[in-house]
C-alpha cells in the first residue's frame, strides 16, 4: 500500500491552531496587548472598529523588532521569550508559545509596522491568510503597531458565528479590563469606532481600578495586604454591602497575569461567609505574587487557568488575609465623602447598636432616595410599598431584615394607609370575592371546587412581566417626567451596556438626557418606577444584561421585562389590603400564562374540597 500520511502545509496547520487561539475578536485583543506588554511598552493604544470585526489595532512604544524578527514573528513556534524547556519554570512574560501571531495571520489581514530603538528605518509587513503580501522599509517611530483586519475572512463559518458588534465589544472590554488592571504602571488608551472610551494614565492599583470602573468604585474598596514566604498578596476587596447578585468585578492576578480560579474564588467567598447575603458575590481585585517555578500556566491554551504547587496553603492564606482585612475594616470604617448613588445596605446589624436614620450626619444623603425604615413615606403614590432594595427577597431569613419587616408592619397596623396597587379595580371586586393573606406571603381565595393559594410575589412578577413585555412590543409605555432630572454615574463598562439597551429602555418609559463621560441624565421614568428606585433598577438591568450576553432583541426585551418585574413586584413580607389582593388575583388570571412566574416557578396551588375531605378521614 502506498504511504498516505503527509505533513500538513504550514498555512493549514496555522489555521487549525488558530481555532484554539482565536475564538473571537477579544482573543486577538488579548494576544496583541500581551505582546505589547512583553515588549516593555510604557504606553499602549487599542483601536477597535465594529466590535473588532473590521479592525483591531494595538500600538505600543516597546522594543520593536528588526526586519528579520518581524518576518519570523509570524512563524509558528517562533518566540523570543523562551529558548529551552527549563525557561518555562521561570516565566516572566505573558507569551511563550509563539503561536499567536502565526494563528492570527492565518485567519485575517495583518499589517505590522515596527522599529527597534537603534534602527534608522522600520519595517512594514503585510500578511493575508498566512501569505506574505509585502515587506518594505518605512520611516516610523520606535515600537510596534499591529493592525488586524477582517478577522475570519477565510473562515465564513467562524465569521458568521460572531455575535453582534456590541457583544463582541463587551468581550473586548472585558479583556482590556483584565490587562489594564494588571498593569497600572502602563498608560492605556482605548478607542472604539473613533471615540475614546478609556484613557488610563500611569497610576497605582487603586487609582487604576477607579479609572477603569468609575469614581463610584473608590468608596467600595478595602485594602488587602499580606506577605508570606509562599505568596505576597495585595489589592482590594469590595465592602460587603456592595456584593452583587451577579458575578463581575472579580479579578485574580498571579504575577500580573489575569487568571480564573474557582478554588481561590471559593477562599474569598468563604472569608465573606456570614456577612454577605447568600447568593451574592463579593467583588475583589487581588494581586498574588508567587515564585514562577511554583506555578504551571501551561495547562490551558488560552492561559487563564493556572496550576499551583500548593493550592491548599494558598487557600488558607488567602482566606485568613481577607478575613483580617474585613475585621480591620469593621473597626475603622472608611470615611467616604463622595455621594453614594446606591442604597446603603447595612450588613452587620447584629454587632451594631440600633441607629435612627440620621440625615444630618449622613454624608451620602441623597434627597431623591428613600431610606429603608421610613415606612410613613415608603409608599409610592400608587400606594404600593417601595420595595426595600433587594432585602425584600430575604424576608424569610432570621435577620435584621426580618425585624425591619415587622417594624413596617407595626406601622401598618396602626395607620392603615395601605392603598391599592390595583386601585382601578377596587370597587367592582371588593364585594364579590373573599381573599385573605397568609403570612404576608400567600393570597388565599376560594374557587368553586375548593381554594387556591397564590404566591403574591410570583403572581405580581407575572402580571408586571406581561405588562412590560407588551409595553416594549407595542411601544405604548407611559413615562413620568421628573421635575428635576436625575444624574447617575456609571462605570465605562456599564455605560457600554446602557447604550446597548437604551432603545428598549426608551420603549418602556425611560427618558434619557445628556450623557457625558461620567454621568447619565435621566429625565423621565416608567410610571411604575419611583424616583428613588431608578438607580437600583438600572444597576440591576445592567448586571442582568451583562450576565446574559445576548444580542437578539427578543431576548433583550425578555431580560428587561423579567428584571423590571422582579425588581418592582410586591415582595414576600408585604401586607396587601384586601382590594389589592383581589385585584392581583384578577390580574393574574387575566394573564396569558398564569401558572408559572417569568422565572418558571409555580405561582399557585389548588386545594380541592376533596383534598380537604380526605384529611378528615
Ligand atoms: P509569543 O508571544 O508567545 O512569543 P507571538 O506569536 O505572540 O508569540 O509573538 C511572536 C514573537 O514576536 C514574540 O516572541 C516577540 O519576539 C515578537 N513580538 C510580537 N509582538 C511584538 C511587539 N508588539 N513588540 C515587539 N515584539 C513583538
Ligand atoms: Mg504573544
Amino acid at each position: 500500500m502506498a504511504d498516505i500520511i503527509k505533513l500538513l502545509p504550514d498555512h493549514v496547520a496555522n489555521q487549525i491552531a488558530a481555532g484554539e487561539v482565536v475564538q473571537r475578536p477579544a482573543s486577538v485583543v488579548k494576544e496583541l496587548l500581551e505582546n505589547a506588554i512583553d515588549a516593555g511598552a510604557n504606553a499602549i493604544m487599542l483601536i477597535v472598529r465594529d466590535g473588532g470585526k473590521a479592525l483591531i489595532q494595538v500600538v505600543d512604544d516597546g522594543l520593536g523588532m528588526s526586519a528579520t524578527d518581524a518576518r519570523l514573528s509570524f512563524e509558528r513556534h517562533a518566540t523570543s521569550k523562551i529558548q529551552k524547556a527549563e525557561d518555562l519554570f521561570s516565566l516572566n512574560t505573558k507569551g511563550f508559545r509563539g503561536e499567536a501571531l502565526a494563528s492570527i495571520a492565518a485567519i485575517a489581514h495583518v499589517e505590522m509596522q515596527t522599529k527597534p530603538e537603534d534602527a534608522e528605518l522600520g519595517t512594514v509587513l503585510k500578511i493575508e491568510g498566512s501569505k506574505i503580501i509585502s515587506q518594505e522599509v518605512c520611516a516610523t517611530v520606535k515600537g510596534t503597531s499591529m493592525a488586524v483586519k477582517n478577522l475570519f475572512f477565510n473562515i465564513p463559518a467562524r465569521r458568521n458565528f460572531l455575535k453582534s458588534n456590541q457583544v463582541e465589544l463587551r468581550h473586548i472590554t472585558d479583556e482590556f479590563h483584565r490587562v489594564a488592571l494588571a498593569h497600572p504602571n502602563i498608560v492605556f488608551h482605548f478607542h472604539n469606532n473613533g471615540s475614546e472610551i478609556f484613557n488610563l494614565p500611569k497610576s497605582n492599583q487603586r487609582q487604576r481600578i477607579v479609572n477603569v470602573f468609575g469614581s463610584k468604585a473608590n468608596q467600595k474598596l478595602v485594602p488587602v495586604e499580606e506577605d508570606t514566604q509562599v505568596v505576597k498578596i495585595s489589592g482590594f476587596i469590595n465592602k460587603p454591602e456592595f456584593s452583587k447578585k451577579s458575578r463581575g468585578e472579580q479579578f485574580f492576578f498571579v504575577n500580573n497575569r489575569f487568571i480564573k480560579s474557582p478554588y481561590l474564588h471559593h477562599a474569598v467567598v468563604a472569608a465573606f461567609e456570614g456577612i454577605i447575603k447568600p447568593d451574592t458575590y463579593p467583588g475583589y481585585f487581588l494581586y498574588l505574587e508567587v515564585d514562577p517555578a511554583s506555578i504551571d500556566i501551561n495547562i490551558h491554551p488560552t492561559k487563564t487557568e493556572v496550576k499551583f504547587d500548593d493550592e491548599h496553603t494558598l487557600y488558607a492564606i488567602l482566606r485568613s488575609t481577607i478575613k483580617h482585612s474585613l475585621g480591620q475594616f469593621n473597626v475603622v470604617p472608611a470615611l467616604d465623602f463622595e455621594q453614594d448613588q446606591n442604597l446603603e445596605t447595612p450588613y452587620a446589624f447584629k454587632d451594631k447598636e440600633a441607629q435612627l436614620p440620621g440625615v444630618a450626619v449622613d454624608a451620602g444623603f441623597n434627597p431623591f432616595q428613600q431610606k429603608v425604615g421610613n415606612s410613613g413615606s415608603a409608599y409610592r403614590k400608587d400606594g404600593h410599598a417601595v420595595n426595600k432594595s433587594w432585602e425584600g427577597l430575604y424576608t424569610g431569613l432570621e435577620s435584621e431584615i426580618g425585624k425591619e419587616v415587622s417594624f413596617t408592619s407595626m406601622q401598618f397596623e396602626s395607620d392603615t394607609i395601605t392603598g391599592s396597587v390595583f386601585a382601578e379595580q377596587k370597587e367592582s371586586l371588593e364585594s364579590t370575592s373573599t381573599t385573605f393573606q397568609l403570612r404576608r406571603k400567600y393570597i388565599v381565595t376560594t374557587i368553586k371546587s375548593g381554594m387556591i393559594v397564590i404566591d403574591q410575589s410570583r403572581a405580581h412578577q407575572r402580571v408586571l412581566y406581561e405588562k412590560f413585555l407588551k409595553n416594549i412590543t407595542v411601544n405604548e409605555a407611559v413615562s413620568q417626567q421628573l421635575l428635576f432630572p436625575l444624574s447617575l454615574s456609571f462605570s465605562k463598562a456599564d455605560r457600554v451596556i446602557l447604550e446597548e439597551i437604551k432603545e428598549s429602555l426608551n420603549t418602556i418609559g425611560f427618558v434619557f438626557g445628556k450623557m457625558d463621560a461620567e454621568t447619565v441624565e435621566i429625565k423621565g421614568v416608567p410610571l411604575l418606577v419611583s424616583e428613588s428606585e431608578v438607580g437600583m433598577v438600572l444597576d440591576q438591568l445592567i448586571s442582568d444584561c451583562q450576565m446574559e450576553v445576548t444580542d437578539d432583541s427578543f431576548s433583550q426585551t425578555d431580560i428587561l421585562s423579567k428584571t423590571l418585574a422582579k425588581t418592582l413586584s410586591v415582595k414576600t413580607g408585604e401586607i396587601l389590603e384586601s382590594a389589592s389582593q383581589i385585584a392581583l388575583v384578577n390580574d393574574l388570571f387575566a394573564c396569558k400564562e398564569s401558572l408559572v412566574s417569568p422565572f418558571n416557578k409555580p405561582i399557585y396551588i389548588t386545594i380541592t374540597e376533596n383534598d380537604i375531605d380526605k384529611k378528615f378521614i
